[in-house]
Order: structure tokens, then sequence, then C-alpha cells
């Protein structure tokens, strides 16, 4: 019986979190620059707010300048346009933030490539979005939660050339970036999602599998082959005892045990590493807007 191992998220953030942290105290001391980054919030939805109020705080603690731009859910697509080309020519601004999603009268694409890919810390441009596909990565900004999928998987596995590596879900957020990385790690890459016809035989010969399908506890114990990393990107909320509810991943999580080498627990996996990645590409575009050199986190 394997010994499944944890990978504990929020220790690989808070290492991430000191080293940007670091990096925002030499740029200071070196070029008397502080990165800013604004985040931009329409409408009131809850939980969003509640996204962009943990990474404003999140950046103060690493030693970036927070900025907020709320606008409400009624507002015009131009407006917001307008909004987007000020930040864009804000010198104080280092990284934009546009909380997803958009009210549907809105087009994000539209916002999105309005953005000066130079400070587009979410990696959803469409010049970032080629930079990675088309071997130019390691210049592009990367998008925060695969890269810091990626970074639990280089701590997990000695080496990830040559690994069969199985994402399941094709979001642009999450699964398309996510098997970029992996190419661009040597795996042999699968991209799986509801149309797939036999996803547990795919899951199988996965000796990496990273599930961003948002069903609960969908990957079961025996589509996991032993030894396999496990990350569970899904955040689902579902009823627990006593007329509560909990936080589940995509992957059956107990039944994991035993049989995957290493996963990531839902919440402390993954979703930790989101933030810390978001405010390393804002001190990455920071560095890179200054000509100065850039730290390697
Ligand atoms: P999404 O845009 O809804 O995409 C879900 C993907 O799963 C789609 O590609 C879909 O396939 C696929 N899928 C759905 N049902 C399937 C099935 N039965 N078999 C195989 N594939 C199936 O979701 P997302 O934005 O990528 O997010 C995925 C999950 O990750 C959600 O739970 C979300 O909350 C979570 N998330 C967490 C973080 C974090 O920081 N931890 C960040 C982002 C997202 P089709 O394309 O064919 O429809």
């Amino acid at each position: 019986m394997i010994e499944t191992k944890l990978i504990d998220g929020k220790a690989r953030a808070d290492r991430l979190l000191a080293d940007v942290a670091a990096a925002a105290a030499k740029l200071k001391a070196r070029a008397g620059a502080v990165p800013g980054l604004c985040a931009v919030l329409v409408g009131d939805d809850p939980a969003s707010q509640v996204y962009v109020r943990n990474k404003g705080r999140a950046a103060v603690a690493a030693g970036i300048t927070s900025f907020q731009e709320t606008l409400p859910a009624t507002v015009g697509e131009a407006e917001l346009l307008a909004l987007i080309a000020k930040l864009n020519a804000d010198d104080r601004v280092d990284g934009i933030l546009v909380q997803l999603p958009l009210p549907a009268h809105i087009d994000p694409q539209r916002v999105i490539g309005a953005l000066d890919p130079a400070k587009d810390v979410d990696g959803f441009h469409p010049h970032n979005v080629g930079l990675l596909w088309s071997g130019g990565w390691r210049k592009a900004l990367l998008p925060c939660t695969p890269y810091g999928c990626l970074l639990l998987l280089r701590d997990a596995l000695p080496t990830l050339g040559g690994a069969e590596a199985v994402v399941l879900g094709r979001s642009n957020i999450v699964g398309k970036p996510m098997a970029a990385l992996l190419l661009a790690e040597n795996c042999t890459v699968t991209l799986a999602h509801s149309r797939s016809r036999d996803v547990a035989a795919t899951l199988r010969r996965a000796d990496v599998v990273v599930a961003a399908v948002g069903r609960a506890q969908f990957v079961r114990g025996d589509w996991i082959k032993p030894g396999a990393v496990v990350i569970d990107v899904g955040i689902n909320r579902i009823a627990a005892e006593g007329g509560k509810s909990k936080l589940v991943g995509d992957v059956a999580f107990a039944q994991a045990q035993g049989i995957a080498a290493a996963i990531t627990p839902v919440p402390g996996g993954v979703g930790p590493m989101t933030i810390a990645c978001l405010l390393r590409n804002t001190l990455i575009a920071a560095c890179r807007r200054r000509g100065e050199a850039e730290p390697t986190i």
C-alpha cells in the first residue's frame, strides 16, 4: 500500500510570498519602485468581493501597493474599456486584474484584449497566451492557477520530463494553459473534457493528474494510477452534516489515499498558490517595465 503524501500548497505559497516580498524590497532599494496591483471589480458579487479583498491584503503584506476600481454591474463596456486604458497609462500600476466573471452584456475577450499585455498579470491576453504556446513562455506572464500547480508538481516529482500528464478540463483559465505548461516541461499531455470518450481509462495512464472540472469528487480512486501525483484544482461546496456545507475538490480525496503518491488537499492546496502567483506576476511585471533584472521565483 502506498503512503499518500499531502502536498501542502499553503506552505509552498507562503514560501513564494516571502520570495516576492524579498524581491519587492530589493526592487525598492535598487530602483526606488514599489510594484502596484489594481483590481477591477464590476458589480457586487459577494464571492468576487471576497477574492478581491483577499488579493489586496496579500499584496500589501508582500510589499505591493494595492489599488481597487469598483464599477456598478450596469456599467457600459465602453466605460470599462476607458478605465482599462487609464490603468494601462498609469505608471503606478504594474498589474491589472479584471475580476471575472463580468456581467453578461460585457464581452470579456474584448476587455482582456484591451489590457496592456505587460500589465496582464492574469496571463489571459492573447499576446501572453501566444507566447506560452509558441515557446516564449519565459517572456510571458503566466496564468496564476496553472503556474501554481506547476510549482507544486516540480516539488512533488523529481522530473516531469517524459511523464504522462492528463489535464481534466479545457478552460482558458486552467486546463489549456496547464496543458501548455506541462508540454513545456516535456510531459506527454492529454487534455480531456466533457466530450472525451473514456475519462477513467485515460486517467489510469496518467503519472500526473490535474483535475479542473468543477464537479465535486468527480475523479474516483480507481481512476488513479498507483503512484500518480494528483493536483486537485476544483473548489466545490457540498452539503455536510448538521445542515452545514464544506468545500471539496474534483477528486474523491479519501479514495485517493493509498493509491496516489501525493495529492493536494481542498482547501489548502492549489487555492493559496493562485494568489501567490498573482503577486509573483505583479513583481515580475514591475521589474520588466523598469528594465530591472527579474528574480527566478
Ligand atoms: P470551467 O470553465 O467550468 O471548465 C470546466 C471544464 O471541465 C470544461 O472544460 C468541461 O468540458 C470539463 N468538464 C465538465 N464536465 C466534465 C466531465 N463530465 N468529464 C470531463 N470533463 C468535464 O471551470 P474552470 O474555471 O476551469 O474551473 C474548474 C474548477 O477549478 C472549478 O471548481 C473552479 O472553482 C476551480 N478553480 C480553482 C482555482 C483555484 O485557485 N484553486 C482557480 C480557478 C478555478 P467542456 O469544455 O467540454 O465543457
